[in-house]
């Protein structure tokens, strides 16, 4: 990338643009890479093989468009969350930061808002951004818990458009509880705004039966979305979705691009449905190295969140930069989401785990004690 701020500024940019920065996980190439909630385990070789076979069968027809309503997908993606869930109230895209994108191209824009509630995932005010939304910083207790009646109470504040719930939170890793959730729709529905509750950690969950899911019958604005790129282990691949309402599918028809999911898209995603016993076999063990995580970091004297998801946030550290350097130095990387004394690590194989918190540790132990 070249030196941003000097060339943008020669350019005709959109007003609103002008000194924004583009969204920008560090991508260093390190033997431990723990900062982006991949899901790290190697991926299955039947599950590699059965990929390979499937994009081999349209490799033939890529000459032509791919199924533009990606309806053998759907139905495998609908097959797969169950709750009476039918294909017609599925739909997906090229990750779940394009279904957030189209679902803010539809329903927000010029003179509208959308609000979450920070520390949240650092994308939804870059999408407000580029859809021309207003983002409006919901607050969290400062344990960065979320109650209803709070939640409530700044919605009724500003009437945003759109309320995003991050459940379980990035980068927190705590899920809500579905009534902060019921809460917030009421709430939102006085004005037929829309809820979507971002579940692309869902998998990973305590408790796997508190799903939005659950809540979708009778309420036509709530929007659910999921990914594939964390539990199923297909970051690479791009494939997000979401289940709602039929009518909500068909609108964000109205700003999709034509064939937005490419052939090869689709065979990979439905390849990994059909597997997903064996894809989905790692995320046990993954539970057990976040719970593993957050119990060394306990005795440690730092002080671990709550998690339902792949990571763990945890705070107690006097230099998090300084704690974020020597891990680096060591070959280990982990996030720094610019909250002060905070960290957040993406809990890997057995191996990449160790090697984080003997690091940690001994940083701890030689740096603060
Ligand atoms: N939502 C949350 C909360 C995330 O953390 C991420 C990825 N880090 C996404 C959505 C987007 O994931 P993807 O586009 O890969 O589906």
């Amino acid at each position: 990338m070249t030196d941003t701020t000097q060339s943008l500024d020669a350019l005709p940019l959109r007003d609103d643009l002008r000194g924004r920065s583009p969204y920008g996980a560090p991508m260093i190439d390190v033997p431990v890479t723990l900062n982006v909630n991949e899901n790290t385990h190697p991926m299955p070789q039947e599950v590699v093989e059965a990929i390979t076979r499937e994009v081999a069968q349209v490799a033939v027809t890529l000459n032509r468009y791919p199924d533009r309503e990606f309806d053998t997908l759907r139905a495998e993606l609908s097959a797969y969350l169950g709750h009476g869930l039918t294909p017609d109230q599925v739909w997906a895209a090229n990750g779940s930061n394009e279904i957030l994108q189209q679902i803010m191209q539809v329903f927000g824009g010029p003179g509208r808002s959308v609000m979450s509630f920070v520390p949240t995932y650092s994308m939804y005010p870059l999408l407000a951004d580029g859809t021309n939304t207003a983002f409006i910083a919901g607050r969290r207790a400062a344990d960065y818990s979320l109650s209803a009646e709070s939640a409530v109470e700044q919605i009724q504040q500003h009437s945003p458009t759109i309320v995003i719930l991050c459940s379980p939170n990035n980068p927190t890793g705590t899920g809500l509880g579905l009534d902060v959730i019921e809460a917030v729709y009421d709430a939102v529905s006085t004005y037929n705004g829309i809820v979507v509750v971002d579940e692309a950690y869902a998998e990973f969950a305590q408790d796997r039966t508190q799903t939005a899911l659950t809540l979708l019958p009778g309420r036509r604005n709530l929007i659910v979305t999921r990914t594939m790129s964390k539990a199923f282990a297909l970051a690479g691949a791009r494939l997000g979705y979401f289940a709602a309402d039929p009518l909500i599918a068909d609108a964000v028809r109205l700003v999709r691009l034509p064939y937005h999911l490419s052939a090869v898209t689709q065979a990979t995603a439905i390849a990994a449905l059909r597997h997903r016993t064996e894809l989905l076999g790692n995320v046990d063990d993954i539970r057990s190295q976040r719970d593993r995580i957050v119990n060394r970091l306990r005795e440690l004297g730092l002080t671990p969140a709550v998690s339902d998801s792949n990571f763990v946030f945890f705070g107690g550290l006097k230099d998090e930069k300084a704690a974020w350097n020597y891990l680096l130095e060591r070959g280990v990387l982990v996030r720094d989401n610019g909250i002060p004394g905070f960290l957040r690590v993406t809990a890997g194989t057995e191996a990449e785990t160790s090697a984080f918190l003997e690091h940690l540790s001994t940083y701890i132990e030689t740096f603060e004690p």
